[in-house]
């Protein structure tokens, strides 16, 4: 007898419909005589619906107040699938976050997990009940009600797979995998039978939304066996997260393409080539809160430099504010910048035995006359700064020109 853990995503719970459909699978998991614990997310829209509700009371809505109007979402959702398994014959109980007791922080609306208590999910379990939990939401020290940021269904789900020492946990969603890219810009883009935990970690932080990243990392911290399927099909394997020194095939040198639009670009000219510069300007950015993504510096000429970074775009007029003061502080000449921008980046751990990838990629990008205005790379990945108009020509001449739509020999 396995322990599984699934989680369902609002579309997969969007109407009562699709709960029955879960309800129905579930039932099917059970007779196979698998223990089930489920997670579920609010329904399709529904977290979006709650966020402007609030809004219209509360321009700026309290964090604490918010967090109790967002958890009402998946209130709904495991009551209603408790129901549907009571109708499909299958005992099945409902718990909130608070409930479980999944301890986070107090970072409303952005807390992280501290700890789990996993005792009364296990004597369900035992006695022979689905246990079905509300995803994103936990409980502070303090009992406050808690949420874990958007998409934190996810790291729910992993969260109670690692507690539970599940055999696996399973994210169904409204896509069958991970894909080579996204689908809708690349329509040859196949989904990967496997990608390695490290790939997944960077194509989340990249834009692939498949997973929120923080189950991610915690799949990784946990070594929870993770695996994504599609809700809407019956059969299918999706795409399964694997630890890299588990396996011994060759991996593909190139696992996706993930692009995205979340990154406004910055740059300071003329700025005194010398020491603590950078921190004179980036110190202040941090301490706003403003997360940096990309920074490059360029060598200096007579005693100056040009220094440039990207930041969060919602982050982009608060972080202009910040920099002009700073600017005339240190004798800067001006400040350039544009949210106009896209990252495209390529991920693959056989990055790591295989020279040429970044050459290759700005040979194809030039043949389309794409210009590259920022580039990084890491052991296990190589992205690139563009105008964002060229964003899905990039994705789609890197899928080519690396072959990612034929399946690895
Ligand atoms: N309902 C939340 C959201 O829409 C959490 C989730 O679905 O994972 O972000
Ligand atoms: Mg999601």
């Amino acid at each position: 007898m396995a322990l599984i853990v699934q989680k369902y995503g609002g579309t997969s719970v969007g109407s009562p419909e699709r709960i029955k459909n879960v309800a129905r699978r579930i039932a099917h998991w059970r007779a196979r005589g698998d223990q089930v614990v489920v997670v579920v997310s609010a329904m399709a829209g529904e977290t979006n619906r709650l966020i402007a509700l609030a809004k219209e009371v509360q321009a700026n809505p309290d964090p604490r107040e918010l967090d109790v109007v967002l958890s009402t979402g998946e209130q709904v959702t495991i009551a209603l699938l408790s129901m549907a398994l009571a109708e499909q014959g299958v005992p099945a109980r409902s718990y909130t976050g608070a409930q479980v007791r999944i301890l986070t922080d107090s970072a409303h609306t952005r807390a992280r997990i501290l700890a789990i208590d996993e005792q009364n999910l296990r004597r369900d379990l035992d006695a022979g009940s689905v246990v079905v939990v509300a995803g994103f939401q936990g409980v502070d020290e303090a009992g406050n009600i808690t949420t874990l940021g958007r998409g934190g269904s996810d790291t729910t789900g992993v969260a109670l797979a690692a507690a539970l020492k599940a055999q696996e946990c399973q994210i169904y969603t409204d896509v069958d995998g991970v894909y080579t890219a996204d689908p809708r810009i690349v329509p040859e883009a196949r989904r990967l039978k496997t990608v390695t935990f490290e790939e997944m970690l960077e194509l989340a932080s990249l834009g692939s939304k498949v997973l929120q990243i923080r189950s991610v990392e915690f799949a990784g911290k946990y070594r929870v066996r993770l695996r994504v399927l599609s809700s809407f099909e019956d059969e299918g394997e999706g795409t399964l997260i694997t630890f890299e020194e588990d396996e011994n095939m060759e991996q593909p040198v190139i696992a996706g393409i993930a692009s995205n639009r979340d990154e406004a670009k910055i740059t300071i000219l003329g700025v005194p080539d010398r020491p603590g510069i950078a921190y004179q300007i980036l110190g202040p950015i941090g301490d706003a809160n403003i997360d940096v993504d990309m920074i490059v510096q360029n060598v200096g000429h007579d005693g100056l430099t040009d220094f440039s970074f990207t930041v969060n775009r919602n982050d982009y007029a608060k972080a202009l504010e910040i920099l002009e003061p700073v600017r005339v502080h240190i004798k800067a000449r001006d400040i350039l910048s544009g949210d106009k921008i896209a990252k495209v980046s390529m991920v693959g751990v056989g990055m790591r035995s295989h020279a040429g990838i970044a050459s290759t990629a700005f040979r194809a990008l030039a043949e389309e006359g794409i210009n590259i205005q920022m580039i990084s790379t890491s052991e296990i990945k190589v992205s690139v700064v563009i105008d964002e108009k060229y964003t899905e020509l990039a994705v789609r001449v890197l899928h080519k020109v690396f072959n990612l739509d034929q399946a690895p020999a």
